[in-house]
């Protein structure tokens, strides 16, 4: 057999030589622009239970902590919960003042980014990039889609359109009568698209997925859901539309939070991101780890800073570290750059 075809068969049997210098699971989590689509901080900032600083107890995302974990781009969702649905709007102002003063009082370590441009000065300056998005806008937005364009002025760059129960916009994924999109919901989504808002499909009802699907063009995210095929249960996935999502070049951030995993071990985290590899391919998995809005935590991943963990279990696993960079992050950047457009 000759040189080449030998290289090919070691290849295609995962036994290719490592490199000369083989890199360390830190090496290729630290050389990986790692993204987190979801965590619910801003409940905790706006709240003034906690600060990015660190200084108080509890929670899982902090800047020390961002920072151990290797972070460099985090998406703060603002949530309106359904029981605040009368006062969405003001309520959406609590928490994106709160996302902006955060920020703003640690100017030399992280900032708020809206385009890849800005994601990218901020790692070039060392600083975290830190994204808003809105979770429920349905309730967020009280039914007028003219608030959509004020909370893209404010510097949303992505929305989900529900929670787990019905709102004006769409049906959540835990109501029971199973509805969709209305004809709102559906002017939202118009909306989002031509203000290059990335639309997030997590929460919705499966027939709510569909239509959104439908209503849209380009790559749809799933920020924080799990495959239903490795644990059943509502909020998760199907193959279905685990594969509808690849074929339209979007991606799921696969969540941490134990119900949805199966079990609460770093283990079932790499089991589900097996599988939404296995269904999507490589290029359309991520990381939404609903940190700060989750009550248990998988061991191994108790908060942010234990992020290269997942790291080294992927690499473990037999992932490429190109894999897994795609997976930390690399994914996540190119359908942002895609739908933001810059
Ligand atoms: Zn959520």
């Amino acid at each position: 057999m000759s040189a080449g075809v030998r290289l090919a068969a070691l290849l295609i049997m995962g036994l290719a030589l490592p490199p000369a210098s083989a890199a360390t699971p830190m090496d290729v989590h630290r050389d990986a622009i790692v993204v987190d689509l979801h965590v619910d901080t801003l409940l905790d900032l706006a709240a003034g239970r906690r600060s990015l600083d660190g200084a108080a107890p509890g929670g899982h995302i902090d800047l020390p902590r961002l920072r151990r974990g290797g972070v460099d781009v985090q998406v703060f969702a603002a949530f309106v919960h359904p029981r605040e649905a009368a006062v969405g709007r003001r309520r959406l102002r609590e928490l994106i003042a709160a996302f902006h003063r955060a920020v703003e009082r640690h100017p030399a370590e992280i900032v708020a980014a809206g385009s890849v441009q800005e994601i990218e000065a901020a790692g070039r300056a060392g600083k975290i990039a830190a994204v808003l998005a809105v979770e429920n806008g349905g309730d967020a937005i009280e039914g007028d889609v003219e608030q959509v364009d004020r909370l893209s002025r404010a510097g949303v760059r992505m929305m989900s359109l529900t929670w787990n129960q019905a709102n004006l916009a769409a049906d959540g994924a835990l109501e029971s009568r199973h509805g969709g999109l209305t004809p709102l919901g559906r002017r939202v989504v118009e909306r989002m698209q031509t203000l290059g808002i990335v639309i997030d499909v997590s929460h919705l009802s499966p027939q709510a997925f569909w239509e959104v699907l439908a209503a849209s063009r380009g790559p749809l995210v799933a920020t924080h859901s799990n495959a239903d095929a490795v644990q059943s249960h509502r909020r998760n996935l199907s193959d279905a539309q685990l594969r509808a999502l690849a074929a339209r070049g979007g991606v799921v951030g696969v969540n941490f939070y134990p119900p949805f995993l199966g079990a609460a071990t770093l283990e079932r985290v790499v089991a589900h991101i097996d599988h939404m590899v296995k269904v999507m391919g490589v290029d359309h998995v991520a990381l939404g780890s609903d940190f700060d809005g989750i009550t248990q935590v998988p061991q191994g991943l108790e908060d942010v800073s234990r992020l290269p963990n997942l790291t080294a279990a992927l690499l473990a696993r037999g992932y490429r570290p190109e894999e897994v960079q795609k997976i930390l992050g690399g994914n996540a950047l190119r359908v942002f750059r895609q739908v933001w457009g810059r």
